[in-house]
């Protein structure tokens, strides 16, 4: 049953704002800038390559929300050229995955049904452990190929694909050896994070839905201290969110709080 429509009156404030928005895709500049830059330093043996997946970790899982809470405010004309072209990853995953408005339409498209079958995102949610694994380490291929495959490839899609692969050459052909660690990096911390994101919070217990993480206030602490305020409240609170997408995700454990009562985040 697709979620019912929580009736509490939030305060004007709990409301994503202009001021959310351009922080969303500020953050997102400057993770891409620390992750290029953090790569080119790598390269010049400035620092070394062992910083290169802890950059990985500090700012993709960022990256990854700040892109979410920006596909609920701002379509693909509102929003910078290179956040629409990366879409998923500041640095392209493969050379086949989908562009920003198309993440929109199906991300629009996974609130109107989530985990039902006509939810896009339906196939790194079900099956065993095994399935949801597989299919959450290669949701960018196979979203871009489902999308491809039922709504055709767009000129403006495939410029973007021509962009990306023109990309991940630049950066194998400038590091080498160290890409393959970047690249490995960027896919295992994207994996882990689509699993959160899809497989946890759309099925628990053995049913499909949308569900609340209740972590323990430690893990909580140490989620928002390495992963930061925004990517923690938005996936532990994850119902909450699907039930009014349009809370800002720094109001989400209020929210969650005056609706159940229970505390999923500080
Ligand atoms: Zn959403
Ligand atoms: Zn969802």
């Amino acid at each position: 049953m697709p979620p019912q429509p929580l009736t509490l009156p939030f305060p004007a404030e709990y409301m994503v704002t202009e001021f959310d928005a351009l922080g969303y895709s500020r953050r997102c500049m400057v993770g891409t800038a620390v992750l290029v830059g953090g790569y080119a330093l790598a390269i010049a043996h400035i620092i070394p390559s062992i910083a290169l997946p802890l950059m990985v970790l500090l700012v993709l899982p960022r990256w990854m929300i700040n892109v979410h809470e920006l596909l609920h405010i701002y379509d693909e004309q509102q929003l910078n050229r290179f956040i629409c072209l990366m879409g998923v990853s500041p640095v392209p995953l493969s050379v086949i995955s989908l562009s920003y408005g198309e993440i929109r339409t199906q991300h629009f498209a996974h609130h109107a049904a989530p985990a039902h079958a006509s939810d896009p995102d339906l196939y790194h949610i079900q099956g065993n452990w095994g399935q949801a694994i597989f299919n959450a380490f290669t949701s960018p291929e196979q979203s871009a190929l489902r999308w491809i495959n039922r709504h055709g490839l767009t000129p403006q899609l495939a410029f973007d694909l021509a962009i990306k692969l023109m990309v991940l050459v630049a950066l194998a052909v400038l590091g080498g050896s160290l890409f393959i660690w970047f690249w490995l990096s960027l896919r295992l911390v994207y994996g882990l994070g689509d699993l959160a994101f899809f497989r946890l919070v759309h099925h628990q217990r053995g049913e499909y839905g949308t569900f609340s993480l209740p972590w323990p206030l430690w893990a909580v602490q140490l989620s928002t201290l390495v992963f930061g305020a925004t990517v923690t409240n938005a996936t532990l609170n994850h119902d909450v969110h699907h039930q009014n997408p349009y809370l800002a995700a720094r109001a989400l454990p209020a929210a969650a709080i005056a609706h159940t009562g229970s505390m999923t985040s500080d």
